[in-house]
């Protein structure tokens, strides 16, 4: 039988440097971070699969590619202060723990919020800080931050999202409709703002105030 560790190693291989995700630091960290513990025991034998998963409450951990391609997409250096939308499962948070400085997470859905915390405490991440909220309003006590990750499809940039993004900074978000979106790169440097669009990919919804109304 084989390990999570050969697992692991192989889903970097197989699904993440083959569709060219080349940052080595991403890579490492993939490597490194046990998926496995951050999905549901049910789930245990799937977890390096190359799929969303779900985590229950009708959301899921992202694909291994797709948490890859977003941390490669941050350009993180190891120092940044960087706020992510969406912590679902704390998997894409422990990944961006590897890589920058401290890590700000809001996820809406209390259960989740709590499990992800757990699993956190327990790998022993000390720069990570979970809260509660409506992800689509920022973290304004904390702000500015040099990288804001999106983890959920909003129907547009949130506002206070880019009032929050530092300059330098740069903010990963896939934006569209409920069944689809495009992931957008926004850019900020001297008072600029730029977007890029780095390709389609389908998420849950950003669900509040600067994302989906919830029953519509
Ligand atoms: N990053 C997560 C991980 O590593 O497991 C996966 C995130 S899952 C695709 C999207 C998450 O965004 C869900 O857990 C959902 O509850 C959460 N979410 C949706 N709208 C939100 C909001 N306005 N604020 C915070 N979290 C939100």
């Amino acid at each position: 039988m084989i390990g999570f560790s050969d697992k692991r190693r192989r889903m970097v291989r197989e699904q993440i440097e083959a569709r060219e995700v080349r940052d080595l630091f991403v890579l490492k960290a993939m490597e490194k971070v046990p998926r496995h513990l951050f999905v549901p025991e049910a789930m245990l034998d799937r977890a390096y699969e190359d799929s969303p998963l779900p985590i229950g409450h009708k959301q899921t951990i992202s694909q291994p590619y797709t948490v890859a391609f977003m941390t490669e997409a941050l350009e993180l250096t190891g120092k940044e202060k960087v706020l992510e939308i969406g912590a679902g499962s704390g998997y894409q948070a422990a990944i961006l723990a590897e890589l920058a400085g401290e890590i700000y997470t809001i996820e809406r859905i209390p259960e989740l919020a709590e499990q992800a915390e757990k699993i956190l405490k327990q790998l022993g991440y000390k720069n990570i800080r979970i809260k509660v909220g409506d992800g689509s309003l920022g973290w304004a006590e904390q702000s500015p931050f040099q990288a804001i990750i999106v983890t959920a499809g909003a129907p547009a940039i949130p506002k206070p999202l880019l009032e929050q993004l530092d300059d330098p900074g740069l903010l990963v978000i896939p934006v569209g409709d409920r069944s689809s979106q495009n992931m957008i790169r926004v850019r900020k440097k001297n008072q600029k703002v730029t977007e890029e669009s780095l390709g389609p990919f389908r998420f849950v919804e950003l669900i509040g105030e600067h994302g989906h109304q919830k029953n519509d």
